[in-house]
């Protein structure tokens, strides 16, 4: 990546803009995107964290957007009042060979047991939280991400996520930032968004990018979330996955920068300076 210019924020691609010369585009123009996350279940809630991402992936210009919640099946189904936009699926339901699959936010200890359907059959897969977490501690799971096809993955760590991943500690990642996210990137064959002051965004056999938006309002709940439901959207709208990852990571920086209320920034706050 260059430094920040229009092809960062995908302005440049006709594949990702909507175009009023270009009267053929319909919402399948601009891909489907499936978030699975979201645990419910008697002793915590997370379905905010997939809604976020979900409302990122529509705010960042996807076609449609799903969201399969991890709770039991009464509770599956849902709507969100505030995005009525959103589509509810059983994760079982979702057409994963077609769709960009935002997975992990809020995902909690149950969405392990959708990782192999997902990353052996999801077309675009972005893992992000919990994903991360059980991938960390489970070998097959990480045999299937290294099987996945070339540029077709994601990964979106934090520090401490991305230590789980090596096997190290987090002052270890965050000593050599660039070559910890170049090397989560070669092992596992994907392209890696090390988050945190200075997201570095790696993929193997090219010179990592250091994303230069972004600010400390970003260190609140719910912003990692939304990031992961932006790449969705980018992923979707036919980027290829490191040029994804630098615009998504670049625009989400560049809300935060963006921001003047006098109030804190809010995850939610993002879409309303999304560019
Ligand atoms: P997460 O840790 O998953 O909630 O994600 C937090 C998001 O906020 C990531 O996109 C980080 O890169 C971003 N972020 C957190 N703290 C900072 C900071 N001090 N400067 C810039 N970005 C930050
Ligand atoms: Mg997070």
């Amino acid at each position: 990546c260059d430094s920040p210019s229009a092809w960062l924020l995908g302005a440049d691609r006709a594949t990702t803009s909507r175009d009023n010369t270009v009267h053929a585009q319909h919402k399948g123009s601009f891909g489907d995107v499936a978030i699975v996350g979201g645990e419910s279940n008697d002793k915590s809630h997370m379905s905010g964290a997939a809604l976020l991402a979900a409302r990122a992936a529509l705010h960042g210009g996807a076609g449609r957007v799903y969201v399969a919640l991890l709770a039991n099946s009464t509770q599956g189904i849902q709507l969100d009042p505030l995005q009525p936009e959103l589509m509810f699926r059983s994760p079982a339901k979702l057409d994963i060979a077609q769709q960009t699959v935002v997975c992990g936010c809020g995902g909690g200890q149950a969405v392990k047991a959708h990782l192999p359907r997902l990353l052996s059959h999801a077309a675009r897969l972005i893992l992000d939280a919990d994903a991360l977490n059980a991938i960390a501690t489970d070998t097959a799971l990480q045999t299937l991400l290294k099987e996945r096809a070339l540029n077709t993955t994601v990964l979106t760590p934090h520090p401490l996520e991305a230590a789980r991943l090596i096997g190290c500690s987090t002052a270890e990642i965050q000593a050599d930032r660039l070559k910890s996210a170049q090397t989560l990137a070669d092992r596992f064959s994907c392209v890696v968004v090390l988050k945190g002051s200075g997201s570095v965004i790696a993929a193997p056999g090219q010179t990592p990018h250091i994303n230069a938006s972004g600010n400390a309002r970003l260190a609140t709940a719910g912003t990692g979330d939304v990031l992961a439901g932006l790449v969705g959207a980018r992923l979707a709208n036919g980027l290829p996955a490191f040029e994804a990852a630098c615009s998504a990571v670049f625009a989400h920086g560049l809300a935060a920068d963006q921001w003047s209320g006098n109030s804190a920034l809010t995850a939610s706050g993002l879409f309303k300076v999304l560019t």
